[in-house]
């Protein structure tokens, strides 16, 4: 029944209100109550009137609540809960109230407290029931916990140390378990004492620049600090510090991370980076660092030093023969014997490879006193370094080159002084080796024309600047042409007409070589087959004669190469003989062998040139598979002055005899060189006396004329 005017008067809590005023009052509270109110009938419970937040809150309209109990349209999640609200309504004459669920029309549950008081009517017994609903309140108190309790896992479980602090005093108010796990310290330990009670924070001047830091941007990112752990160990730490506001006292916020293995990592590398992995010694990038220090140094000083390139000689010979762990070793010793001999402020690096550098400072004296000491400093070290080293069984010697450079006057950059060093150290190699060079500026320019010509030498062939000579062969029981020496002719440029002795051993150095000799071979073979193709060489009787330097014949597909250009031209494999130095067989003699028989197999012969200038071994020369030896010219020409060169020749005659080899002598100028040399039983030749090597068509035209004869 909804309460009408007509209903007054009413009491409630004793006060008598007159009808009039009752129902305005009444309607007032009613509406204006922020909470659900329900007016139901005591005697049966039926709904008479509600508020408009019972429609808004449940769902359901007044019009079809009324008439029905609050059990009839469910409002009840708990029907007992009912009971126990009429209860307490009657038990006491104050509102009662009571925690409780209620449940709206589509079924969702809302928590609240729920008042009830009984009220009296004069159309009976009301009961009045206002609800507040309890229900957002709760979920924001949920979600207040959920997020305390995640900050709380947050806090703990975090791998970093962090702390709060209170700003003023420095009072520890919370640390986490990281801290405990960083420090050594419990929660307990330190929970209610200050910061300064504890050292935890190493360095007293880090702590004051931090505290600054602070001051002048009220926050603190990622300092590195020094700290100490409860045992005194120091840890280094990464702190970032922010500041926080609880329960309205400024507070610190500190999050500090162990960054001790990350700065051992961090130096394991850096040490890596300029460090010689096998040597352990300091590495280029090192030693450079090092020298513009000491470039500085010692001009604020005036003082000099001197920086030592070594090389050592012939060390891959031991690489290629012993094997790579006998050369790892051999460059430990080397380091060892290089450590021991410097001193603790001097520098020993390695570049790599077999090259060390030694850098000496703090040199005093007058430059002529400086260059003594630095040069007798060299010859030590190599008497140092030559001592024989027993390694794996072997007893091995390795002699060094040294290359000097004197700080600052020899350069007055890392890079220059390195430079030259090594310029040095070059005229130490070519001047024999195991030698000291000190750097001289007339170095400078050899090397830049080295240079030069090396830049000159890549360009010659794309510019078509190479040609090749051919100088005749002849058998002077006859006077017949046998063959012909196919020799490198270079036009530079600027410079002229190049002899190859210039610039064969930067073709063969570079490694230029490889390909200019396959040119060589190539041209070569095109001219011969022209001959034959032409008639004018007999192909049961002539030798085609191509140099072949040893990093040529070294090539993995050397064999492969001949094979192909032979076929290439159509040239008979018999006329190509190839001439070889002894320097081939200075590396792997086995390789060489093999090739040389695979070769010979093909039908192409062999010749050793200039014999008698290098090992001229027997044992060698026994087992390699040459075809003739050519005696070179140096004993030729002085064969009829000198004695002893005389001799020589005569016992390359006499050896290639006994081996069974053909003989022939180049560099033959005059009449007497060739009579001593027939005198021999030597009749093969080459040489001025005859001809000069010739062009091409040069050749073709002495061919020509000797065909008419
Ligand atoms: P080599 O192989 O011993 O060549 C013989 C050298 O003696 C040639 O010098 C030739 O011109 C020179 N010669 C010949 N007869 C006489 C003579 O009667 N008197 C004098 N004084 N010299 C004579 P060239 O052409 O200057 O070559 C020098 C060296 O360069 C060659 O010595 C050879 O080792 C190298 N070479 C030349 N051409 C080539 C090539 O195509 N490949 C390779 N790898 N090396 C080459
Ligand atoms: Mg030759
Ligand atoms: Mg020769």
């Amino acid at each position: 029944m909804p309460i009408t005017a007509d209903s007054a008067p009413f009491r409630l809590n004793g006060l008598v209100l007159t009808a009039k005023e009752s129902e305005k009052h009444f309607a007032t509270l009613f509406n204006l109550s922020p909470n659900v109110v329900l007016l139901t009938r005591f005697e049966d419970g039926l709904i008479c009137n509600a508020n408009c937040h019972f429609e808004s809150t449940f769902g359901w309209p007044l019009q079809e609540c009324v008439g029905r109990t609050t059990l009839d349209i469910g409002l009840w999640t708990d029907p007992l809960q009912r009971r126990h609200a009429l209860d307490r309504t009657f038990a006491t004459a104050k509102p009662a109230h009571l925690e409780t669920q209620w449940c709206a029309r589509d079924g969702g549950v809302h928590d609240g407290t729920l008042y009830t008081q009984q009220l009296e009517l004069d159309a009976g017994v009301y009961l009045l029931s206002t609800f507040i609903d309890n229900t957002e309140h709760k979920l924001a108190q949920q979600a207040l916990k959920a997020s305390e309790e995640k900050f709380a896992k947050a806090f703990h479980s975090s791998p970093d140390a962090i702390i709060i602090t209170e700003q003023a005093t420095g009072r520890y108010l919370e640390v986490n378990d990281g801290f405990c796990r960083l420090t050594g310290y419990s929660a307990d330990d330190v929970i209610g004492r200050t910061v300064y009670e504890f050292a935890i924070m190493a360095d007293i001047t880090q702590r004051t620049r931090l505290i600054q830091e602070m001051e002048e941007h009220g926050r603190v990112r990622n300092r590195e600090l020094l700290g100490r752990d409860k045992n005194g160990e120091i840890i280094t730490v990464d702190v970032s510090i922010d500041p926080l506001m609880l329960n309205d006292i400024e507070c610190l916020l500190i999050t500090a991370r162990d960054i001790s293995q990350l700065k051992n990592a961090q130096a394991q590398i850096q040490h890596l980076a300029y460090h010689d992995s096998l040597t352990n010694l300091p590495n280029r990038a090192l030693l450079m660092d090092r020298l513009s220090q000491q470039i500085a140094l010692l001009k604020r000083h005036n003082l000099r030093g001197a920086l030592l390139f070594l090389d050592l000689d012939h060390f891959k010979h031991i690489n290629d023969s012993l094997g790579h762990p006998v050369g790892d070793s051999v460059l430990k010793v080397i380091t060892a014997r290089l450590e021991a001999s410097v001193r603790l402020e001097d520098t020993v690096a390695r570049l790599g490879g077999d090259e060390f550098v030694v850098l000496i400072s703090g040199l005093e004296g007058t430059r002529d006193a400086v260059i003594d000491q630095v040069r007798g400093q060299a010859d030590t070290l190599r008497q140092l370094l030559a001592e024989p080293m027993f390694l794996d069984g072997h007893r091995l010697q390795v002699t060094p080159s040294i290359g000097v450079a004197l700080i600052p006057d020899h350069g007055s950059t890392p890079a220059d002084l390195l430079k030259r060093a090594d310029i040095a150290l070059y005229r130490a190699k070519d001047s024999g080796r195991n030698a000291t060079q000190m750097f001289h500026s007339t170095m400078q320019k050899a090397a830049s024309d080295r240079l030069r010509l090396e830049n000159d030498l890549r360009q010659a062939l794309a510019r078509g600047e190479f040609s090749l000579s051919y100088q005749p062969q002849v058998d002077t029981r006859g006077n017949r042409i046998v063959g012909a020496e196919a020799l490198l002719r270079w036009q530079h440029p600027s410079l002229g007409n190049l002899p190859p002795n210039q610039f064969i051993q930067v073709m063969e150095e570079s490694g230029m070589i490889l390909e200019v000799g396959n040119w060589i071979l190539e041209e070569a073979c095109k001219a011969g087959s022209e001959l034959v193709r032409k008639g004018l060489i007999d192909t049961q009787d002539f030798s085609l004669c191509v140099n072949i330097s040893p990093r040529q014949f070294r090539q993995t597909d050397f064999v492969e190469r001949v094979e192909r250009c032979l076929r290439t031209y159509d040239l008979p494999n018999r006329l190509l003989k190839l001439e070889i130095t002894e320097g081939i067989v200075i590396q792997n003699l086995e390789d060489t062998i093999a090739k040389m028989l695979q070769l010979k197999q093909m039908g192409i012969s062999f010749a050793m040139d200039d014999f008698g200038t290098g090992y001229s071994s027997l044992t060698y020369l026994k087992r390699l598979p040459v075809d003739a030896l050519k005696i070179d010219q140096s004993f030729v020409r002085d064969a009829t002055s000198d004695p002893n060169d005389a001799e020589i020749v005569r016992a390359i005659v006499a050896m290639a005899a006994s081996l069974n080899l053909a003989i022939i002598a180049e560099g033959v100028e005059k009449q007497e060189q060739l009579d001593f040399l027939a005198q021999l039983d030597c009749h093969f030749y080459q040489g001025f006396l005859f001809s000069e090597p010739l062009s091409v068509a040069g050749f073709e035209a002495l061919l020509r004329e000797r065909q008419i004869e």
